[in-house]
C-alpha cells in the first residue's frame, strides 16, 4: 500500500483541486497568474463551486461589502456542503459580517495615527511595518486592515513609497523592516525585489521581513525563482498565516520546504475565530502540522475590534485556555505567543496563564501544567551589579520616550503618569507657600533620573539668588 502510494507521489504531484476545475490543465491550474485571475468573487461563480446557505447569499448580494476573492486552489479546500467548514468561514461572508458591536472600530490599531507617512507604522523603537499593497491573493473576512485592504483606490503612490524609504533611511534605530500589507508577495516580482533592493541599501536595516498569506492561498506563487530572489536579501525572515489543520495541504508543504531550502526561518501567526480554531484540541494538531513542515508557531492573535469581525471573536478566557493546552503538553517551539494587539494602539501585548503562585524573599512558589507545585529558592547572595562591567563594553540602543517598564526597573524614573496627572491633582489650586515650582526639589528621588537632572543640581544648590532667598527668610 505505502509502496504504491509513494510511486503515486512521484508520478503525479498531489493536488487540491474541486471537481469544478478537473478539466483545467495541470499547467494552467499550477500557473500563480492563473489563480489570480480566476479567483472566486461573484455571487454566481461561488454558488456554482459552493451550496451557499441564506445568510452567505445574503451577504454577497449586499452593498459596501469587504473585498471577496478567492484563489481556486483555496476554494478547494472548501467543504461545500458544510456551513461551518473552517476554511469556507474565513473568506466567505455571512450576513453577521454587517452587524455592529461595541467597541468596534475601523482602524482598531490606531495604524494610520502611529504613521510618519502613509503606510509606515513606526511603534516600536527599532523595527518598522511597511505597508507595501492592499491587494491580497484572498481575503480574510477579519482582516484587521479591512479599511484599506481589498480597494485599489487606496493603493500607495510613487510618493508615498519613495517617503516611506526616505523616513526609514534617515531613522537609524530601524534595524527590522517588516513588509505587509495587503500581501507583499501579490506585487509584481520585479516591484518587490525593487523594495528588497533598495531596503538593502540602508546599512542600518539589518533583518528584513515580509508578513503574508500568499504560501496559504496560493502555494503555487512560491516558484524557485522565488526562492532564489529572495536569498539574496538574506537575513530575510518570513511569517505565513494559517489558521487551521486543514489549511496545511501538500502543495503549502512544499512550497514551505523550497523556502526552508533558501535559508529563509519560518513562522506562523495565527488568529483566534470562534467556530474555527477556539479549540485546545484544534490547535494542538494545528501547530504540530506547522512544526512537521518546519513551520514554528509565532504569534496566536486575540481577533481585533474591526469592523465586520464581531461574530469571529473569542474571549480572552478561551486563548489563555489553549495556551494551558499547549504549554508543557507539547514541544516548546510548537507554543506560540497569545498576543492581544492593543486597541488604540499600543502594540502587541502577550497575555500567558500564571504559573508563579506566590513570592517571598528568597523563595518563588511556581505550578506547572500538571497542577505540580514547586518553590524555587532563589540565592540570598545575588549581586546584581556583577555584570555590570561587562554590560557596559555593549554598545546600548537608546528607545527615546519608550523606556517603559525597564525604564522603571533600571531607575530612570520613579512613575509614569497618565496625561494630565499633575494638572488633575492640583485640583485647580495656584503654587502655594507648600507647592511651587521652585521646590519641587522635593519630589525628586535621590538617585533617580537621566542625566540631564543630575547635571542640573550642582547648578541649583550653587544659584546664589536662592541662597540669598533662604537666608532674608530665616
Ligand atoms: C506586529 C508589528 C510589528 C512586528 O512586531 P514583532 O513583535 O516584532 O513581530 C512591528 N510594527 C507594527 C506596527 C506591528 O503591528
Ligand atoms: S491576507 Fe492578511 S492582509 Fe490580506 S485579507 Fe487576509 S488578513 Fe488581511
Amino acid at each position: 500500500m505505502a509502496a504504491s502510494k509513494t510511486l503515486q507521489a512521484l508520478d503525479k504531484p498531489v493536488m487540491t483541486r474541486a471537481p469544478y476545475w478537473a478539466d483545467i490543465p495541470d499547467e494552467k491550474w499550477l500557473d500563480w497568474r492563473w489563480q489570480m485571475s480566476n479567483r472566486l468573487n461573484s455571487f454566481e461563480e461561488l454558488d456554482a463551486v459552493i451550496n451557499l446557505t441564506k445568510s452567505e447569499k445574503k451577504a454577497l448580494q449586499s452593498e459596501g461589502l469587504f473585498r471577496v476573492d478567492i484563489t481556486p486552489y483555496f476554494a478547494s479546500l472548501i467543504d461545500p456542503v458544510d456551513p461551518g467548514c473552517p476554511v469556507r468561514r474565513q473568506v466567505i461572508p455571512t450576513d453577521r459580517e454587517m452587524v455592529p458591536f461595541q467597541s468596534m472600530m475601523e482602524d482598531s490599531l490606531s495604524e494610520d495615527k502611529h504613521s510618519p507617512v502613509p503606510g509606515l507604522v513606526h511603534r516600536y523603537p527599532d523595527r518598522v511595518l511597511m505597508l507595501v499593497t492592499t491587494q491580497c491573493a484572498s481575503y480574510c473576512r477579519y482582516c484587521t486592515r479591512s479599511r484599506i485592504v481589498g480597494d485599489p483606490s487606496q493603493t500607495f503612490s510613487r510618493e508615498e513609497f519613495d517617503a516611506q524609504i526616505n523616513y526609514i533611511e534617515n531613522t537609524p534605530q530601524i534595524r527590522d523592516v517588516l513588509l505587509s500589507g495587503g500581501d507583499p508577495m501579490v506585487l509584481a516580482p520585479k516591484l518587490l525585489q525593487m523594495i528588497l533592493a533598495r531596503l538593502r541599501t540602508i546599512p542600518h536595516v539589518e533583518i528584513i521581513r515580509i508578513g503574508t498569506r500568499v504560501p496559504v492561498f496560493l502555494p503555487m506563487r512560491v516558484t524557485d525563482e522565488f526562492c532564489e530572489m529572495i536569498s539574496q536579501y538574506h537575513p530575510f525572515w518570513l511569517n505565513i498565516h494559517v489558521n487551521h489543520p486543514k489549511e496545511i495541504t501538500p502543495e503549502l508543504a512544499a512550497a514551505c520546504d523550497r523556502l526552508s531550502r533558501a535559508g529563509v526561518p519560518l513562522g506562523n501567526q495565527s488568529v483566534l475565530l470562534a467556530g474555527i480554531n477556539d479549540s485546545v484540541h484544534i490547535q494542538r494538531k494545528l501547530v504540530h502540522e506547522l512544526v512537521k513542515i518546519r513551520v514554528r508557531p509565532y504569534y496566536l492573535y486575540q481577533c481585533d475590534l474591526v469592523e465586520g469581525s464581531g461574530h469571529m471573536r473569542t474571549t480572552v478566557a478561551r486563548g489563555i485556555e489553549i495556551i494551558e493546552g499547549l504549554q508543557g503538553h507539547t514541544s516548546g517551539f510548537a507554543v506560540p505567543t497569545y498576543i492581544i494587539d492593543a486597541p488604540g494602539g499600543g502594540g502587541k501585548i502577550p497575555v500567558s496563564p500564571n504559573y508563579v503562585l506566590a513570592q517571598a524573599p528568597g523563595k518563588v512558589v511556581l505550578r506547572n501544567f500538571e497542577g505540580f507545585i514547586t518553590t524555587y529558592q532563589e540565592p540570598l547572595d545575588y549581586d546584581p551589579g556583577e555584570i555590570v562591567n561587562q554590560e557596559n563594553l555593549i554598545e546600548r540602543r537608546t528607545e527615546p520616550g519608550q523606556e517603559g517598564i525597564l525604564g522603571l526597573l533600571g531607575g530612570d524614573r520613579m512613575t509614569i503618569e497618565p496625561d494630565g496627572f499633575a494638572e488633575t491633582h492640583a485640583r485647580g489650586g495656584k503654587d502655594h507657600r507648600l507647592r511651587s515650582g521652585e521646590i519641587s526639589d522635593k519630589w525628586r528621588p535621590l538617585g533617580i533620573g537621566t542625566i540631564e537632572h543630575d547635571k542640573e543640581e550642582p547648578k541649583k544648590l550653587a544659584d546664589p539668588s536662592l541662597e540669598d532667598e533662604q537666608s532674608s527668610e530665616s
